[in-house]
């Protein structure tokens, strides 16, 4: 029998085997989530053997891998704005991206009682709960279609113990009647159905009802903000991220609807990331909600 490898030799081999441009990143990561074990307890012992089963699932879950699975999915679990979060194929995996969103929110939302916000096609919860998260006082609803994602989502909630969030199963806002809030925020699905890129990497593997909207991937965008207006509170933001070449066209669909402030944010990337827009109305003593 050939001598065990140790945890270097494993994860050297591993690395060879990836094609990923961050193997050494996802090898150590695979071997942290078989061990339970962080990445300094690793390197620390990396002149140890494992069990042989550690050794047999490790080589599963790299087969996963090479064969395309995101890492989120093999490990269950991703880190989206400091919160470690579950994800399942049901949902889509929470993108550095959409932390521009969260940072476009939090900087509008006041923590007080009175401020409710709501987001729509909720996933995970990555958005809803980095938000409540931060804004305690605020009340936060998270929306999703599907019944799938909203568990997870209340899984996440619950693990954070984050309590300031309700889970609403709608599609859009059909279940919430007549409802008003300060701040609209969502990460619809915006790709073009036809992208080459849906056939490529981790979108292969993500729900496609997260990822695509039409022809221009700009369906559902457009429902939500002809929708939003009678949403938003005098004043209250809608705030949406969209494609790095949508800015434009979703600035459009909101001056049309109506929307005022309209301003377009860039990701850490240096993409037109996400588009912002104010609802003029301006509370009077005839205001009645
Ligand atoms: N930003 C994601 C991507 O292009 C898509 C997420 C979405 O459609 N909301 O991979």
């Amino acid at each position: 029998m050939p001598p065990k490898p140790s945890i270097h030799t494993m994860l050297q081999t591993a690395v060879s085997q990836l094609k990923s441009d961050e193997a050494k990143l996802e090898a150590q990561l695979l071997l942290q989530h078989l061990l339970h074990v962080n990445r300094a307890w690793l390197i620390a012992h990396q002149h140890d053997v494992v069990d042989d089963k550690v050794l047999a699932d490790f080589e599963a879950l790299l087969q996963r891998r090479i064969a395309g699975e995101p890492i989120a999915y093999i490990l269950g679990r991703r880190e989206f704005y400091g919160l470690d979060l579950f994800v399942t194929p049901d949902t889509l995996i929470p993108r550095p991206d959409t932390e521009t969103l969260v940072e476009t929110a939090l900087a509008r939302i006041q923590n007080n009682a009175n401020q409710t916000i709501v987001d729509l096609g909720t996933g995970t919860g990555a958005i809803a709960l980095a938000i409540a998260k931060h804004r305690p006082q605020a009340r936060v609803i998270a929306v999703d279609i599907s019944n799938a994602a909203l568990n997870i989502a209340n899984k996440n909630a619950d693990n954070l113990q984050i309590t300031n969030v309700q889970f609403v199963l709608s599609h859009w806002f059909d279940e919430l009647s007549q409802r008003r809030f300060d701040v609209i925020v969502s990460n619809p699905p915006y790709i073009e159905e036809n992208d080459a890129h849906l056939s490529q990497g981790d979108l292969r593997f993500e729900p496609k009802s997260a990822l695509t909207s039409g022809e221009d991937g700009l369906n559902d965008i457009r429902m939500i903000i002809d929708n939003s207006l009678v949403h938003l509170q005098p004043q209250g933001w809608l705030m949406l991220e969209h494609g790095f070449n949508q800015a434009e066209k979703v600035a459009d669909l909101m001056s049309n609807a109506g929307f005022v402030s309209i301003e377009t944010f860039k990701d850490f990337g240096g993409n037109n990331r996400v588009t912002i827009g104010k609802n003029p109305l301006i509370i009077n003593e005839h205001w009645a909600t």
